[in-house]
């Protein structure tokens, strides 16, 4: 135990109130001004309040008197099981009253009382979710499994706390910035964004599905933080600044002063570009480009219909799927009823329904006995359907029943060749076939598309057309597995390249080959919304672009802006290219020439 108590002993820096910056990868645009709240997983924060100056003297003392009361408690059990059991078992009990000795945690405890005002039992709970923290990365295994038992003696005194005395005056703002190590895709989906204005994390790329969601929600967020966050303490006051990637601790007056004035530039910025909401996502030169947004919850569709989105040129289904509040995936019925939702709230115009892409980096379609050792190239996407045709065909089912209330098509994911397009439209088929049976009407023409998001589909991209109505290119994947760089590895993120010469000849032909067999190709991965990038998609041929509703408007004004004859005189050159600088270069001078506005 004496290896805790000494951890502790690490981490009683109080906080400094200097000014203090840490670096990270800038996700998903927008500033927060909030207090810190870390997270460890496992423990249901309190409730918090604002304690008046002259009543802080009562929080001290009731802090107090929860942690001896959780000490009388733990020595009576110690005692108890030093007659029943052995010394060993009763030394555990031992180690959780060492925890609540220990100076170090109860003079923060205390400190973050004075210093925010806050109840007793919060500053209490805040401090110890970075103890957790820390405890959950320490390198010795021994260590780190004691996370148990102090989450055991954090939950012990929060229940000792004298309720009767708690004096639940003013809330304070509860708004915060979360900060945790990592944060998996269903957390940032199901995240309260009245409470939640942004959020930072150690782990996490620009790709992951967490970022992903993020910029989808217009949640300001930055990865890769440069500093631990067991270095960052709870309640501590700062600016997330999803631009640039800085997480701003104890900031000065004059830092926050500069953060107001860019809130209200930006703000200013996103009215300008609303205005334009309503026109036409066409080149100067008459090339028309349809512009669909991304959903990954139906919560979303507000956001869609805001921005002038021409419908819904991706649903990622498993968000809704795979929830883990919900003990099933949503039955037939209940996916008929969401789809139906969609696809009247986006008429006229049409949304794309993607069926299930469980695994890689998003939750599993069922609880697996083993981890994958390779999640991203082992069972996910169109391999789970095909194999599980109980999860594939209901899915299939709810998604023609909803068309028709509005116009759906579907998409299938992770194709590798033709097989697995022949595979899924036979059970799409029999899906037809039974319906029909059934007397329910559906659209017998529902639009079928492929996901071209491996090397090997790009490559055979002239026979898949054969069999599908449209092509939308998932460069989130395609990138991945075309320059072998992990989308959500922070270490390689530098490799992950979307202007690799190799990806963009990969972009390149599969809309040629759409182009040739009459099918329109659109682009649904996260290249699509880069505005550096819009002059070399445009110039490349392709007809659709499908990015996060908050990044339409800006995609909109880039289109607005462009030449099609111009970007295309400029993609034949980037198809000549050897390097990635280049083609980013060549893109970029264009987007920087016709709205260089976009970029203050
Ligand atoms: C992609 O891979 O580009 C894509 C849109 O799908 P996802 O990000 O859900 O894997
Ligand atoms: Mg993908």
């Amino acid at each position: 135990m004496g290896g805790l108590a000494n951890l502790m002993a690490t981490m009683t820096t109080e906080a400094k109130h200097t000014e203090t910056i840490i670096q990270g990868i800038p996700v998903s645009p927008g500033i927060a001004i909030a207090p810190i709240h870390v997270t460890a997983r496992g423990l249901s924060a309190p409730e918090v309040y604002e304690v008046a100056e002259e009543n802080l003297g009562e929080e001290h003392r009731r802090l107090d008197e929860a942690i001896s009361r959780a000490k009388e408690d733990l020595a009576e059990i110690q005692g108890r099981l030093a007659e029943l059991s052995s010394e060993e078992e009763s030394r555990i009990f031992e180690a959780h009253i060492m925890v609540l000795e220990d100076q170090a945690l109860l003079k923060r405890a205390h400190f973050a009382i004075d210093d925010r005002k806050l109840n007793a039992e919060y500053a209490f709970y805040a401090v110890m979710q970075n103890f957790l923290e820390a405890m959950r990365r320490i390198p010795d295994p021994y260590l780190r499994e004691r996370t148990a038992d102090l989450e055991d003696v954090c939950e012990r005194v929060l229940h000792c706390f004298d309720q009767q005395h708690a004096r639940k005056a003013v809330r304070p703002d509860d708004r915060h910035i979360l900060i945790a190590y990592d944060l998996n895709p269903s957390d940032t989906a199901t995240m309260d964004r009245n409470l939640v204005l942004g959020f930072a994390t150690e782990m996490g790329s620009v790709n992951s599905h967490t970022a992903i969601i993020a910029r989808s929600l217009g949640i300001p967020a930055v990865v890769g933080l440069e500093e631990a966050v067991i270095d960052i303490n709870s309640l501590t006051h700062a600016i997330l600044d999803g631009y640039s990637g800085k997480l701003i601790l104890h900031p000065t007056e004059a830092t926050l002063a500069t953060y107001r004035i860019i809130q209200q530039k930006k703000q200013k910025a996103r009215s300008a570009l609303d205005s334009i909401r309503d026109e036409a996502s066409t080149t100067r030169d008459g090339r028309s480009i349809t512009l669909s947004a991304n959903i990954g919850l139906i919560e979303e569709l507000p956001s869609v219909k805001n921005s002038g989105a021409q419908g819904i040129g991706l649903y990622r289904t498993e968000f809704f799927l795979l929830n883990e509040d919900q003990d099933a995936i949503p039955d037939e019925q209940a996916q008929t009823a969401n789809y139906t939702q969609i696809a009247r709230a986006v008429a006229p115009h049409p949304v794309i329904i993607r069926t299930l892409d469980s695994g890689g980096d998003k939750l599993p379609a069922e609880p697996l006995s083993e981890p994958e050792p390779n999640p991203f190239l082992g069972w996910r996407g169109i391999r789970v359907s095909l194999d599980r045709p109980e999860i594939f065909k209901p899915q299939l089912r709810a998604a023609l029943r909803a068309s028709a209330h509005g116009k759906v098509a579907l998409m299938f994911p992770l194709i590798s060749g033709l097989g697995e397009i022949m595979q899924a439209k036979k059970i799409l088929q029999q899906c037809m076939d039974e319906l029909s049976r059934e007397d329910v009407a559906f659209d017998a023409n529902i639009p079928v598309g492929a996901m071209i998001e491996i090397p090997s589909a790009a490559l055979l991209a002239d026979i898949i057309a054969k069999e599908v109505d449209f092509f939308s290119i998932g460069t989130n994947d395609l990138i991945q597995y075309t320059l072998a760089v992990d989308r959500v590895n922070p270490y390689v993120a530098e490799l992950y390249r979307p202007t690799q010469p190799a990806v963009i000849r990969l972009i390149h032909r599969t809309i040629q080959a759409g182009a040739q067999a009459g099918i329109w190709t659109g682009m649904c991965g996260e290249m699509a919304g880069d505005i550096h990038l819009t002059p070399l998609l445009i110039g490349l041929g392709i007809d659709e672009l499908s990015v996060g509703p908050q990044q339409v408007t800006s995609i909109r004004k880039a289109i607005r802006s462009l030449s099609h004859a111009e970007c295309a005189a400029m993609a034949d050159d980037a198809l000549k290219a050897s390097y990635s600088a280049e083609i980013l270069q060549m893109s970029s001078t264009l987007a920087k020439k016709y709205y260089a506005d976009l970029f203050e």
